[in-house]
């Protein structure tokens, strides 16, 4: 059966050309780019490629990206790297809707001797900025805030929040996984000291990611010994990977406007194809403000796991938005923090898509979907009472 992709927020399909480009480094241009000899010397020369395509996307300089094992090292390592640098200070700022990367590290700090404020959101998952300007202090190490949040799509104000942290001297970092590829992202034009992305999310790879540090970021040197990046992260290069996340870049760069016009319109259809004919549904998320590719539906009454388990019959591969953790099915943390009401929150289902996806696939799940709800309302004995007592819509 073939499979209708609508996760690509989860992961990305390596797109044909990386993987073309990648495939050479594993076989015949094995060396290692430390090595003295032209062999290795070749293989420097391609990673370098690699680090200028990275920089490019962004607007950074080379000098000023270090890759990592993924983006979860990539933000563990912004954060870490920040408090070390400024052992004084023993407060940090996030938010409620952190992925875990930042989540739970942000929570293990907090047992740690440190003070960790998780800013809230509104109910269109906004982030409640009167908030964020009282939780500034002169004990703030550093403020780390997504840029879109990877369930819903919703993008902070990360230019105006970066812009007031670089005022009060704060460092600044972004968890950018989902925002790089999707949306314009250029460092140039945002004060921010730090900015995380990873490769499976754009076409690229997995195991590899990249952390951009500005020029002049207090920095510790140390993270993993050894003498490769600088000195930053020890290990031989994961050269064919690196290699990958470098085409993945270049790729994202040419399919931005792609991303932000075709990709944009087939979300649209799909969500509005959804709501037309499902009653008692509702998109979680800032509709002004969010990601072009990813909308996040709730189906009140019903289970999202059940939805996923039918839509799978059909080969449509999506998410849910319950955090499926020893064996209870509670709502994520985002769409709690948002204020979801919780028969609407277990029947939340994410679609993200790609530059992959055709109108067919759309049409099909447009077609397939609705039955499905139909049927497992059917059978849940919420669904009469909560249409008696009017529903998310009313
Ligand atoms: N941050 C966000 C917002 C994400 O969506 C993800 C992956 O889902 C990560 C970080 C972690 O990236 P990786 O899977 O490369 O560790």
């Amino acid at each position: 059966m073939e499979v209708i992709y609508a996760d690509n927020n989860a992961t990305t399909q390596v797109a044909p050309q990386v993987l073309e480009e990648m495939l050479p480094y594993f076989h015949e241009l094995y060396g290692n780019p430390s090595s003295m000899h032209s062999f290795g010397g070749q293989v420097a020369e391609k990673v370098k490629e690699a680090r200028e395509k990275v920089a490019h996307l962004i607007g950074a300089t080379s000098e000023e990206i270090l890759f990592t094992g993924c983006g979860t090292e990539s933000d563990n390592t912004a954060i870490r790297a920040a408090i070390e640098s400024n052992p004084g200070k023993k407060h940090i700022i996030t938010t409620r809707v952190e992925h875990p990367a930042i989540k739970n590290l942000g929570e293990y700090l907090s047992k740690h001797g440190y003070r960790v404020t998780f800013l809230p959101v509104d109910r269109k998952g906004r982030l409640k900025m009167e908030r964020f300007h009282e939780s500034l202090s002169d004990d703030t190490a550093i403020v780390s805030i997504m840029w879109a949040n990877n369930e819903t799509g919703v993008l902070f104000p990360v230019e105006e929040i970066a812009s007031i942290v670089r005022e009060r001297g704060i460092v600044f970092h972004t968890d950018a996984v989902q925002a790089v590829g999707k949306i314009p992202v250029d460092v140039r034009k945002t004060p921010i000291d730090m900015l995380s992305l990873s490769g499976h999310k754009i076409h690229g790879p997995k195991g590899i990611g990249a952390l951009y540090v500005r020029k002049g970021t207090k920095f510790s040197p140390f993270l993993i010994g050894g003498h490769q990046e600088g000195g930053w992260r020890g290990g031989t290069e994961n050269v064919a990977s690196i290699i990958g996340l470098g085409g993945a870049c270049e790729l994202a760069e040419e399919a931005l406007e792609e991303e932000n016009t075709r990709v944009r319109t087939l979300r649209d259809k799909l969500e509005n194809g959804l709501l037309e004919k499902i009653p008692n549904a509702l998109v979680n998320g800032d509709p002004k403000h969010r990601l072009p590719n990813t909308t996040s539906i709730s189906f009140e009454y019903v289970e999202g796991e059940a939805i996923l388990l039918m839509m799978n019959e059909f080969g449509i591969a999506a998410s849910s938005g319950s955090a499926c953790t020893s064996g209870s099915l509670e709502p994520s943390h985002v769409l709690r923090a948002m204020g979801v009401p919780f028969t609407a929150a277990h029947g939340s289902i994410r679609f993200s898509l790609s530059m992959f996806n055709t109108q067919e696939e759309i049409g099909f799940i447009i077609e397939k979907l609705p039955p499905i709800i139909e049927r497992l309302r059917a059978l849940s004995p919420f669904w009469k009472q909560g249409q008696k007592e009017g529903g998310i819509n009313s």
